[in-house]
């Protein structure tokens, strides 16, 4: 797993593509939530379940399926709740379906443990992506080890510049097409 961190500042980050109607602090707080989920998959471990197992870490909670199924089925409860119709709907629901399927994501990107199970139910077979950056989380009480620190500091260099590029490359898009707008009515 990438840590919890890693996958938090993810989903922060594409929360800012809701706008600021939607993006209140639920909606917030839930794509974090959903950005860590899959990995809620390791409590199996402690029961016996064996790893590359079906239901095992890294396995159906972590598929392109769970992702969908998660993500649509938790947007339905906040969306009723906040009464969100339409496009806006349609955008919140994406978003929260991302940021449960970019838990997956940046595992793939991990060079430690089993591979993912994008593919299931159809096929359980485990895959990471040609470039294994990320240095895997370790399960369990590390942070103030030496591994620790190198397992942030890879995060920081291939989640947190990205996160942070993509969103200052976002947010100046978004004020360049509102001056434009402004400038044309
Ligand atoms: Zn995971």
């Amino acid at each position: 797993m990438a840590t919890i961190f890693g996958h938090a500042l993810s989903a922060v980050t594409l929360s800012f593509v809701a706008g600021k109607k939607t993006r209140d602090w639920l909606f917030v707080r839930t794509m974090i939530y959903l950005s860590i989920a899959p990995d809620l998959d390791v409590f199996g471990l402690l029961i016996g379940i064996p790893y590359e197992s079906f239901w095992g870490h890294r396995g159906f909670t972590h598929s392109i399926f769970f992702g969908v199924l998660l993500g649509t089925t938790v947007s339905f409860l906040i969306n009723i709740k906040r009464k969100r119709r339409g496009s806006e709907f349609v955008l919140a629901t994406f978003l929260l379906i991302l940021a449960t399927l970019s838990h997956s994501f940046f595992d793939g990107f991990t060079n430690g443990g089993h591979g993912i199970a994008f593919l299931a139910p159809f096929d359980n077979t485990r895959y990471f992506f040609p470039m294994r950056v990320l240095e895997v989380s370790p399960i369990g009480l590390w942070f103030f080890s030496a591994r620790g620190l190198e397992v942030i500091l890879s995060e920081l260099v291939w989640i947190a510049l990205p996160c942070l590029g993509g969103l200052c490359i976002y947010l100046c898009l978004q004020k360049f097409i509102g001056d434009k707008s402004k400038n044309d009515s």
